[in-house]
């Protein structure tokens, strides 16, 4: 209770700092940021360093090595200290990069936008135009603009943001689309809003940071395309330093004085890395969603703290037995408990209802089973889980990997986001089968044809063919329970399988799950946010409340005699037809009630 109270105290840092945790977290990007800022630092420094001029030649001191006294990196062929024109030419290249990814940006993300915005003729227009620059290989386009505006540092700086305008453009536009015809921006319309004002406060915020993201990235391939014109003689100009017309100078003693094209070679190896690493640690910083961990690569079992205590199976002949398990969330350093010590048992043929309201833990209770929570942010602390004699939580990965689905398998909640939409779902059914036993295709069908007869799909084998989107929400869920069938297992856990669906439907699909049960003696964990549920569905009981079990018991008696003032107002909350009105007061009364009995 007190840790989940507390949950909300780490949120209030400013924004900016969890930002900069999470981008220091990835090592790698942390790596580029530290390199392209020591590289940074240098360039703004070079005017004030006591470095020999870049430009003055002195053929005496030609092609002298590295660690020469007073030329650290050796000499080029007109005896100029290297390490000067070094710094110096990094100087140009990353300002032209930088300049020419700015200018492509911003005139790129402004025609994404408009043609997305705008769509129709406008965005027809603007992207066959778009489309002409690309299909010219870019690398000729900017030479046939060097060309024809004439060689120099400018035209390539010109020549380069303009090839890569069409990447922004692209980019851009296709997340604008998205965007436009959003519920928001159509209010943002109805209140008023001109077009011009509608794009710069609602869809560019939306769309920053994919721009910034394309940024990140092109500006290293900015750079080389500007070192690829000036070592071709289009770029800077004699004897004007910069890495590309280095490497160029350089290649004639490539052999003979190796040094002088290696030393550009390498900074701009350095530079265009270190900038990759660091877009990708932008981009991970920049959605929200990775931020919160949820499309940050999950492991494929969640972490298990090394030094988690383990107790022993203290539940005899339960087919799937938790004991004081403790699942938590990692934000930053600390660890937000989500469920503690939680003890669970399931019979063979037995139906355990778990009960609680929205966010209690139900969930994360049932997906730590199999090691099903996301992680990173989810570990599992302390406690342990017994399939049988089978510690879960001890398994090699791939063992457990294996029992997902054959041992034990799942209904989730919402059959829609759990099947896949591009494939019919008799398909899916077969997939399900595939994962575990090896039958041919022809019997594989069969079998999908068969289980989905068994949950009531009628003219399942015409149906099997039909897409997830063409099924009702009870047929779906339908499917989601024959994809849990389809290995004989020995439990089944059902997320809420019927909170997404209408009355009279869940009332079928909860029959069918019973008799299912009933017939192929499995044992059933069923969770619910609701007690009508319970009290005709389930053997047994266990409520749960922050993240705790605070009573568990035969169904009948916690019904007749409930101890917790939660279970109590829980029970309440089952409306009976006829009661109106008083119904919300019974609630309301028995909450203050449950509170004052908390409070004693
Ligand atoms: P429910 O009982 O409704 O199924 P859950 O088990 O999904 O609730 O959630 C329990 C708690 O765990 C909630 O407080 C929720 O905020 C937290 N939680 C769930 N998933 C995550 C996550 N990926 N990151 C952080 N906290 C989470
Ligand atoms: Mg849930």
């Amino acid at each position: 209770m007190s840790a989940l109270a507390a949950s909300p105290a780490p949120r209030r840092g400013s924004g900016r700092i969890t930002s900069w945790h999470l981008l220091l977290n990835n090592r790698l990007a942390t790596g580029g940021l530290v390199l392209l800022g020591l590289i940074l630092l240098l360039i703004v420094l070079v005017p004030i360093l006591p470095l020999p001029d870049p430009d003055a030649t002195a053929p005496v001191n030609r092609l002298q090595p590295v660690l020469t006294a007073g030329h650290l990196l050796g000499t080029d062929q007109l005896g100029r200290d290297i390490l000067s024109r070094l710094l110096w030419g990094t100087r140009v290249s990353i300002a032209v990069g930088f300049a020419a990814t700015l200018i492509a940006a911003g005139i790129g993300s402004a025609i994404g936008i408009i043609a997305g915005y705008a769509g129709g003729r406008t965005d027809n227009a603007m992207m066959r135009g778009i489309d002409m620059l690309m299909a010219f290989p870019y690398i000729l386009l900017a030479l046939a603009i060097v060309a024809a505006l004439g060689p120099g540092l400018m035209n390539a700086l010109y020549a380069i943001a303009l090839v890569n305008i069409p990447f922004f453009a692209r980019n851009v536009r296709g997340v604008t689309l998205g965007y436009a015809h959003s519920e928001f921006v159509d209010a943002a319309r109805l209140s008023g809003k001109g077009h011009l004002s509608v794009i710069l406060t609602e869809v560019l915020p939306n769309v920053m940071p994919v721009i910034v993201i394309t940024m990140s990235t092109t500006a290293g391939w900015m750079i080389l395309e500007t070192a690829g014109l000036s070592f071709l003689g289009l770029g800077a100009q004699p004897p004007q330093a910069d890495l590309g017309s280095m490497l160029g100078e350089g290649r004639a003693q490539l052999f003979t004085a190796p040094h002088v094209s290696v030393v550009p070679g390498a900074m701009i190896f350095l530079i265009v890395i270190s900038l990759n690493v660091l877009g990708d640690g932008i981009r991970d910083v920049l959605d929200p969603r990775l931020r919160s961990g949820a499309l940050a690569r999950p492991a494929p079992v969640t972490e298990v703290a090394p030094d988690r205590t383990a107790p022993a199976n203290t539940a005899e002949g339960a087919c799937l037995a938790i004991e004081k398990l403790e699942t938590g969330f990692r934000r930053g350093k600390e660890i937000i408990p989500a469920v503690r010590d939680v003890s669970l048992h399931v019979k063979p043929g037995e139906c355990l209802g778990l009960i609680g309201e929205s966010g209690s833990g139900k969930s994360v209770t049932a997906l730590s089973v199999m090691g099903l929570v996301a992680s990173p942010p989810g570990v599992i602390r302390n406690g342990a889980v017994y399939l049988g004699n089978d510690d879960v939580l001890s398994m090699p990965e791939t063992r457990l990997i294996a029992k997902r689905g054959s041992r034990l398998a799942y209904v989730f909640q919402d059959p829609l986001t759990t099947l896949h939409p591009m494939y019919p779902v008799g398909r899916q059914v077969e997939e399900a089968i595939a994962a575990h036993q090896q039958v041919r295709a022809a019997e594989r069908r069969e079998k999908a044809v068969a289980l989905l007869e068994k949950v009531g799909i009628p003219d399942a084998r015409e149906r099997s063919v039909h897409y997830p989107h063409q099924l009702s929400g009870g047929q779906r869920q339908r499917v989601g329970i024959a994809m849990a069938l389809a290995n004989d297992p020995e439990i089944i856990i059902a997320d809420e399988p019927t909170t997404a669906l209408d009355v009279t439907v869940q009332a079928r699909i909860l029959e069918l799950l019973r008799d299912l049960q009933r017939e192929q003696g499995m044992a059933l964990l069923f969770i619910t946010h609701d007690f009508g549920i319970v009290s005709e569905f389930c053997d047994r009981v266990a409520v749960m409340k922050d993240g705790e079990i605070v009573e568990t018991g035969k169904t009948r008696e916690v019904l007749a005699n409930p101890q917790h003032p939660y279970t109590k107002r829980l029970i309440a909350c089952v409306p009976e037809l006829g009661t109106g009105e008083r119904f919300l007061d019974r609630v309301a009364g028995l909450f203050a009630g449950g509170k004052a009995e908390v409070a004693q």
